[in-house]
């Protein structure tokens, strides 16, 4: 049985009082799902890493990057690395998310690299993938996520643990046009299965992964009911605690 997973994509926004007022008001909220399943992950901006890792402190909430760079340390102004990461406490960080991809340009190969030094640095990388809505619309969505797991993948050996794969199409983050919980799950069990080739299906079958494109609480149960989609990873309705703990509380229920 596959753990389920709600992560927070908290994008450029909230200081550390925010963060910090944000936990004060979420933790009670959480109230009798304060347990591991699902796993709740928190991922602000570098700058309220610390202090979210310290309000989180008591309870089974997990912080994580938004970013990572592949080199530990050196001349590489403006990078945070994977040891710095932990430093602040993560234990999870996001690689590739499309508002990366697709305007600061960054490149497969920079992605797995940056996949590379989280596994080395100990941090469970959050792979996010997903197709834009012209390559939808050119019937191009499988191919291009094919294309996006065997690139951010290559030459690594992964294992149940050190995996969540996010399913993000482009046109649904931050649009309020959610997928279909259909077409969401025809696109994962495709992950899925590109996953079993990559590796083989044990551990294709044991590695969650998550829906994520303007999720809400009004949607979450219609994505979770579904036989492959293991969470999701929300940005915008993450930002309201009450609305993330509903979130989280209607994957708990499942
Ligand atoms: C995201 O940023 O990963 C995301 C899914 O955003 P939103 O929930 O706002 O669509």
């Amino acid at each position: 049985m596959r753990k389920k997973v709600i992560a927070a994509n908290w994008k450029m926004n909230k200081n550390r009082g925010e963060a910090e007022d944000y936990i004060n008001k979420f933790l009670p909220l959480l109230g009798n799902i304060n347990a591991t399943d699902p796993e709740v992950i928190i991922c602000p901006p570098f700058t309220s890493l610390q202090t979210l890792h310290d309000a989180v402190q008591g309870s089974y909430v997990k912080t994580g990057g938004q970013d990572i760079f592949w080199e530990t340390s050196g001349a590489f102004t403006g990078e945070i690395s994977a040891p710095m990461l932990t430093d602040c406490g993560c234990s999870y960080v996001i690689v590739g998310h499309s508002e990366r991809r697709h305007i600061l340009d960054e490149s497969d190969y920079n992605i797995n690299r940056k996949i590379k030094s989280s596994l080395a640095g100990a941090l469970i990388p959050i792979l996010c993938v997903g197709e834009t809505l012209q390559e939808r619309q050119n019937d191009l969505a499988r191919q291009v996520v094919k294309d996006q797991m065997e690139k951010a993948l290559l030459g690594i050996d992964i294992t149940a643990g050190n995996l969540i794969v996010a399913y993000e199409p482009v046109w649904a983050i931050g649009t309020g046009v959610n997928a279909s919980p259909d077409d969401a799950q025809d696109m994962i069990a495709f992950i899925r299965e590109q996953l079993s080739q990559l590796y083989n299906p044990e551990l294709a079958s044991a590695i969650p992964i998550l829906y994520g494109g303007s999720v809400k609480k009004a949607n979450m149960h219609d994505f979770i009911i579904k036989a492959d989609i293991d969470g999701a990873l929300v940005g915008s309705a993450s930002l309201d605690p009450r609305e993330f703990s509903e979130i989280v509380r209607s994957v708990k229920n499942g």
